[in-house]
């Protein structure tokens, strides 16, 4: 059965997405809405069994989507993820960047260095990594777009969660640097900075008592196909003339 929007709109038809941590949450909304609007999708994770059954839910609403598991921190499955997305048609048009990680509730000073890489690893060096292998693939297409996915802690940092508060800072560094890097290549950077959106990642935050009464009054939660159409679009050449931008999608923007 192809799905409503699959009938609706196909303004990326032809093109290839590249989402890392996409088997749920998240990054599942978002690879459903670029394979919604025609593009075909590599969805990609840690687990076989997350990525099959993500695989087979998105194929069983009539959607263009293949997958592969990819922890984004080890070398050797961004390999694999990049041979499987050349598979398609020989070359990738969008990457976005999803799969982040944040395994300590504690003070900043008191995260150790294990604890460090892992975060900076995961949720910083990995899109990097990542995407120059890409890179060329998308030079190929005569251009393309990445998606980086922060936080919104990046501009309104929350307590016990420093490290990775850091780590969302950096990708918006990370997006403005590459921005300027790729502009002549063709490809343009941007990032998103959800606020509290309704998944797992964020139960695990709300049962730590992270997620206060008080950040809740001022931002409502949000579903994760909130964080979807936002991204489709900065894919799509309506956005042609958009790079080096961070959009908040928090249901308010702390940004000036
Ligand atoms: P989620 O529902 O827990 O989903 C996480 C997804 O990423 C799963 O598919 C998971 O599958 C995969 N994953 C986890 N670690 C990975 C790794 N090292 N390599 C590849 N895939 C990995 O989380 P979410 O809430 O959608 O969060 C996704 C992103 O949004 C994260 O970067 C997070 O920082 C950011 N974010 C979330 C919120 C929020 O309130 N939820 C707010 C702002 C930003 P496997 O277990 O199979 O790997």
């Amino acid at each position: 059965m192809l799905s409503k929007r699959a009938v609706q709109s196909q303004g990326l038809a032809g093109k290839v997405a590249v989402v890392t941590g996409s088997t749920k949450g998240i990054g599942l909304a978002i690879a459903r809405r670029l394979a919604q609007d025609g593009a075909h999708v590599v969805v990609s994770s840690r687990r076989q069994q997350n990525v099959d059954q993500a695989v087979a839910a998105l194929q069983g609403e009539g959607l263009s989507v293949t997958g592969t598991v990819c922890h984004v921190g080890k070398a050797e499955d961004r390999e694999r993820l990049v041979a499987t997305a050349l598979e398609h048609s020989g070359g990738v048009d969008f990457l976005v960047c999803v799969a982040g990680v944040n395994p300590l509730v504690g003070s900043t000073l008191g995260a150790s260095e294990q604890i460090w890489d892992k975060v900076l690893g995961v949720n910083v060096k990995a899109p990097a990594l990542l995407l120059s292998r890409l890179l060329p693939h998308m030079e190929n297409r005569g251009g393309g777009s990445v998606v980086l996915v922060s936080s919104m802690v990046a501009y309104l940092p929350v307590p016990k969660l420093g490290v990775y508060n850091t780590s969302k800072t950096a990708l918006l560094g990370l997006c403005k640097s590459l921005a300027m890097e790729l502009a002549p290549k063709g490809i343009r950077v941007n990032c998103i900075a959800p606020g509290v959106i309704k998944t797992d990642f964020s139960k695990v935050l709300d049962t730590a008592k992270v997620i206060t009464p008080a950040l809740l009054s001022f931002f409502r939660p949000g579903e994760a196909e909130e964080c979807s159409g936002i991204v489709s679009f900065l894919c799509s050449s309506d956005a042609c003339y958009i790079t080096g931008e961070n959009i908040v999608v928090a249901g308010y923007s702390p940004k000036l």
